[in-house]
Parts: structure tokens; C-alpha cells; sequence
């Protein structure tokens, strides 16, 4: 799918339509202090059941895509829902 690299959209902080940069989400390295990562650290250690990793061939074939819009007015980034794609080109 081709999706634009700037979108003219709403702005929740303008209050209006402005025109927004599209940033893909990229995930950063996990917090060790974070609650989730506290909470696998216990069950590792072995409180509660045993993590398992997911079943095999269980998986979607697609993968949902984060992206991010950044306005050009006020700088304030803010998320769009993610939808299913194969393959996503920015154009
Ligand atoms: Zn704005």
C-alpha cells in the first residue's frame, strides 16, 4: 500500500486542519523498570505459570502498521489507528 509522507489532516491541538508529517513508530528498547517488564522478570524467576512463546503457524499473515503524524504548526506528534497491510511504501 502507498501511503503519503505529508497529509493534510486535523490537528487535536490547533483545532484545525493542518498540514502533518507521517513518521512510522519504531519500538525502543524496553524500560527495565516498567511495570510489564517487572511482572515477566517474576514469572521468569518462577512465580505463576511459565511464559511459553505463542503456538507456531498461528500467526496473522499481515502485521499492523503504527504510524505517527507530526504537525508542521505546533510540532505535536499524535497517533492514527493502525490498520493491516503487507507491505506499506511511503510515497
Ligand atoms: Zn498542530
Amino acid at each position: 500500500m502507498k501511503y503519503p509522507k505529508k497529509k493534510r489532516t486535523y490537528c487535536p491541538s490547533c483545532n484545525k486542519h493542518t498540514l502533518h508529517e507521517v513518521l512510522k513508530y519504531r519500538k525502543r528498547e524496553a524500560r527495565s523498570l516498567a511495570l510489564g517488564q517487572r511482572k515477566f522478570k517474576e514469572k521468569l524467576k518462577g512465580y505463576g505459570s511459565f511464559p511459553r512463546p505463542n503456538p507456531k503457524n498461528r500467526g496473522k499473515p499481515v502485521k499492523k502498521v503504527a504510524l505517527i503524524l507530526r504537525c508542521t504548526e505546533c510540532g505535536k506528534k499524535h497517533h492514527i489507528r493502525g490498520f493491516r497491510v503487507k507491505r506499506l511504501e511511503m510515497v
